[in-house]
């Protein structure tokens, strides 16, 4: 397995001055560590922060000249395909062909961005003035990412900032380091020096490059209350903040659903990843008749699945991705089996090494069981009856997020009817989570701030820059 460790690396993917302890990365298919990453001081951050701007001088003269490093870089991520993949499976646990897919994603957003260029447009209301609007990159970007798609999300904050003007400082989540080293690497090697800088390690390494003077934007990733510490920390130098938080989305069953037809999908929407996507499928709600024949149908399949460590061919469902994530699914599930819910399928953690917790669906949970109104993001789902579609809607609206949320039933006028009723970013009708590059990406409620994706993503890059003038130039 080769490793960042035994990588030729340019000097600017990596800061000096790590901590004498490095960082140890845990396979969390056998629980143990088997690599380590450099665990770098907040104080390295100055002297990147600098060299960051001065890079940023050049970075932002010439689009054609960005254009060209970001689909170079992204044949570059396709030809290191096989080792960012198996790296991404040993350090995050997916599936082998998940990782690949995401490898895949990660060059499709490198080249969907190199693509896109700002548009300037005259604005005229009728006055003696030539108005026009232009754009401006805003120099370093802090890119901060969590452990479940390291690097698809990484390079959905990289791509839009380059391909803005802007430099970077991509930081990965201390479980997850080192695929995006080597992407780092890979991305280094095509762009010039100091336009994109990988850093890894403890924290406060991640509160101290959101509350840098030297950022101008902050794009975030993770939890709601990291997000609201990053928020407040940026507040110290007004950094623009995007942020993408978390979801505990719902998927609403209409009373004319076909469960046999929908459950692969509504199974797979919900335990992609071991549940670990921000906008899975994390409630189910059946209408009172169908209640049964949905629970069977889903615990059929999750008692089906294959769980294994994601190296392994025929691995569909790999571990969780780290201890206190285990922790806390466990303890979800527990809390809600004491609540008096029961197990369909699972409700345990897997015997033997790895942090493995069998493919769980809940039934008789109380609604108020915190496994329904807090995220698990865990291979772990509640499926709740409901008698009328009015209360549907306010239950699946009930949690302070709303990244997304989806309506399944025959009738698909019907279906995109009380979609419309749902308080979230993005409504899908008879699937959840499919996302298109070219569309806006934004949560309601606690689940998000600004938008990411399509031509949005490039904007929240961008300031205007506006040249104001007299019609009849008068010397
Ligand atoms: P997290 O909030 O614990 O960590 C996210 C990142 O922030 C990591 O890199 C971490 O090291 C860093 N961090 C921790 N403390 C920080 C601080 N004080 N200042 C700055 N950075 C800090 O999240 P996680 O456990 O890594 O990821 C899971 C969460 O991410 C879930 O809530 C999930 O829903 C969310 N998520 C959201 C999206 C989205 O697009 N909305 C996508 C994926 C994951």
């Amino acid at each position: 397995m080769p490793t960042t460790q035994t990588e030729p690396e340019p000097e600017s993917a990596h800061v000096p001055g790590h901590r004498a302890a490095p960082l140890p990365v845990v396979d969390p298919a056998t629980g143990e560590a088997f690599d380590e990453a450099p665990d770098q001081q907040p104080d390295a951050l100055d002297a990147v922060i600098d060299r960051s701007h001065r890079a940023w001088h050049d970075w932002r003269i010439d689009p054609a000249v960005r254009s060209t490093a970001l689909r170079t870089g992204a044949d570059a991520v396709e030809a290191a395909g096989d080792e960012l993949a198996r790296l991404l499976t040993r350090e995050q646990g997916k599936p082998l062909t998940e990782s690949h897919a995401e490898v895949a994603r990660t060059a499709a957003r490198l080249r969907y961005f190199a693509e896109l260029a700002p548009r300037a447009r005259r604005i005229d209301d009728g006055r003696p003035v030539h108005s026009e609007v232009r754009w401006r990159s805003l120099g370093p970007v802090a890119a901060i990412v969590p452990w479940n798609f390291p690097l698809q999300l990484a390079a959905a904050k990289c791509a839009p900032a380059l391909a803005a003007g802007n430099t970077v400082i991509l930081k990965p989540s201390p479980h997850t380091p080192l695929a995006t080293r080597l992407l780092g690497s890979v991305l280094t090697a095509v762009l010039p020096p100091d336009v994109l800088t990988v850093v890894t390690g403890r924290e406060p390494l991640g509160a101290r490059l959101t509350s840098h003077p030297g950022i101008r934007h902050v794009t975030f990733t993770g939890s709601v209350p990291t997000g609201r510490a990053v928020a407040g920390a940026a507040a110290a130098s007004l950094a623009r903040v995007t942020l993408e938080l978390g979801g505990n989305d719902a998927a609403v069953l209409l009373d004319d659903v076909d469960v046999e037809r929908i459950a692969d999908r509504l199974f797979w929407a919900a335990f992609r990843n071991c549940g670990q996507v921000c906008m899975a499928v994390k409630r189910v709600y059946v209408p009172a008749r169908l209640h049964t024949d949905v629970v069977e149908a889903l615990a059929a399949r999750a008692a089906s699945v294959t769980v294994g460590p994601g190296l392994d061919p025929g691995t569909q469902l790999g571990p969780v991705n780290n201890a206190p994530q285990l922790a806390r699914v466990t303890h979800l599930v527990r809390q809600a089996l004491r609540d008096g819910a029961r197990a369909a399928a699972g409700g345990h953690r897997l015997p033997g090494p790895g942090y493995f917790f069998a493919p769980t669906i809940l039934t008789d949970v109380p609604t108020d069981s915190p496994v329904v109104t807090e995220e698990q993001f865990g291979p772990v789902l509640p499926v709740l009856p409901y008698r009328t579609t009015d209360e549907a809607v306010d239950a699946a609206n009930s949690t302070g997020m709303g990244l997304g949320g989806s309506v399944w039933g025959t009738d698909t006028e019907r279906a995109a009817a009380v979609a419309e009723r749902l308080e979230c970013g993005t409504a899908w009708i008879n699937h959840h989570a499919e996302l298109s590059l070219a569309q806006p990406f934004a949560g309601a409620k606690d689940s998000g701030v600004g938008v990411a994706g399509g031509p949005w993503g490039l904007y929240g890059n961008l300031r205007p820059f506006v040249v104001h003038r007299p019609k009849e130039a008068r010397t």
